[in-house]
C-alpha cells in the first residue's frame, strides 16, 4: 500500500531498527517505546488491522505469535512480556497496518488498562 507508513519500513524507504525479518513478517523497535523492551511484529503483505483479517492471514498470524516469545527472550524480556494488537477507533489503533506491540523488560508492567469511567 503506498500510503502506509509500515509499509514503506517493509520495502526499506523509511529506516527502523530492525530485531527480524523473513519472507512473511518484520520485527523492530517501536520509535516510541512505552517500556525497556518495545517492537512489533508486523506482516509484509498489507492488512489495515485485525478487523480485517481472513482465512488467508491464519499462516502468517500463527507465525507471527509463534515467534514472539523466542525475540522477546532475545531482547532482553527474559520472564514474560504483554502483547497488545490495538484494532480501529475503538481500540485506539494509530497506524493502519496490523500490528502486534511485545511490551515488556526487566520489572512487571503496570495493569492492562485503566478502567473507563
Ligand atoms: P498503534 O497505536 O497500535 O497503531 O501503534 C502504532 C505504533 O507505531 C506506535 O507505538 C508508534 O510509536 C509506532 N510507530 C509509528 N511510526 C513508527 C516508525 N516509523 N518506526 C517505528 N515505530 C513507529
Ligand atoms: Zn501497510
Amino acid at each position: 500500500m503506498t500510503d502506509c507508513i509500515f509499509c514503506k519500513i517493509v520495502e526499506g524507504k523509511i529506516p527502523s531498527r530492525k530485531l527480524y525479518e523473513d519472507d512473511d513478517m518484520l520485527a523492530f523497535h517501536d520509535i516510541n517505546p512505552v517500556a525497556p523492551v518495545h517492537f512489533m511484529i508486523i506482516p509484509k503483505k498489507h492488512v489495515d488491522s485485525l478487523a480485517h483479517v481472513g482465512p488467508e492471514h491464519v499462516e502468517v498470524l500463527g507465525k507471527m505469535m509463534a515467534k514472539a516469545g523466542a525475540l522477546a527472550r532475545e531482547a532482553g524480556s527474559t520472564e514474560g512480556f504483554r502483547t497488545i494488537v490495538n484494532t480501529g477507533r475503538i481500540g485506539r489503533q494509530d497506524v493502519y497496518h496490523l500490528h502486534i506491540h511485545i511490551i515488556g523488560g526487566p520489572t512487571p508492567l503496570g495493569r492492562m488498562v485503566a478502567k473507563e469511567s
